[in-house]
């Protein structure tokens, strides 16, 4: 494991060269779905901090312990979240990369204001034909921040998009996703300006490289980290 990661490190690092960006400015995410916590603490010990889960059950059965024993280690949920399983996230995440729909912030802000945390949130866009999650319109996005905008006490804190490039070898294709996040991104600060949609959350084991080219801040790697996942 201790290899690979310095494999991705390093293409991290080539791809920041490319393109004229800071190393810093990109974080590594481990998404350590399907995999037993031995192997994130693994990951953990070899100096990754930030992981990445995309169900709820699954988080709430192998975080608890992970991040009582390291305070350093931070949890994001990555996957397409139900409204009722709201309250069981919000204590363990510090930031919900797939808030997808305006009934869901609506949810997250009164999980979170019952126990006083604010929670980051990404706005999950899609961008891609065959993906199925994330916001389909702008206006929708609008709305939502209008929503979050409107609070007398917000607990939500958006700050910024994540997506995920069509499954494909079309390179062009790939980018073509990331570029229409980035546009986004861009459209959506000019108009609102009381925020700071710093993060673009993009690229996997598969596409990082361009992600980065593209503007990614934030690549959630798992097959490349743990190897393949036995479902
Ligand atoms: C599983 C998953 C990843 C990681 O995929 P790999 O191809 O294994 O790197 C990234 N993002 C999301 C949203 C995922 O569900």
């Amino acid at each position: 494991m201790k290899s690979r990661i310095e494999t991705i490190l390093q293409n991290i690092n080539d791809a920041c060269s490319k393109s004229n960006r800071n190393f810093s400015d990109v974080k590594l995410m481990a998404v350590s779905k399907f995999h037993p916590v031995e192997e994130i603490l693994q990951a953990y010990n070899c100096g990754l901090k930030l992981f990445g889960e995309n169900r709820v059950q699954e988080s709430c059965a192998k975080f608890p312990e992970i991040l009582q024993n390291n305070t350093d280690v931070q949890l994001h949920l990555i996957g397409s979240l139900q409204r009722n399983k709201v309250k069981n996230i919000v204590p363990l995440c510090s930031c919900i990369q797939s808030l997808d729909r305006i009934e869901l912030a609506k949810e997250i802000q009164k999980q979170c204001e019952k126990i006083n945390k604010k929670m980051k949130v990404l706005f999950e866009v899609h961008t891609a034909e065959d993906s199925k999650s994330g916001f389909q319109n702008i206006d929708d996005i609008k709305t939502t921040l209008d929503y979050i905008l409107s609070l007398k006490n917000s607990f939500l804190e958006p700050v910024g998009f994540m997506t995920m490039a069509p499954f494909t070898e079309n390179e062009i294709e790939i980018r073509k996703s990331f570029i229409t996040l980035r546009d986004i991104r861009d459209k959506i600060q000019k108009e609102y300006s009381d925020f700071n949609f710093t993060e673009l959350s993009m690229g996997m084991s598969q596409d990082y490289k361009i992600a980065i080219e593209e503007g990614s801040t934030l690549v959630r790697i798992g097959t490349a980290i743990f190897g393949e996942r036995k479902y």
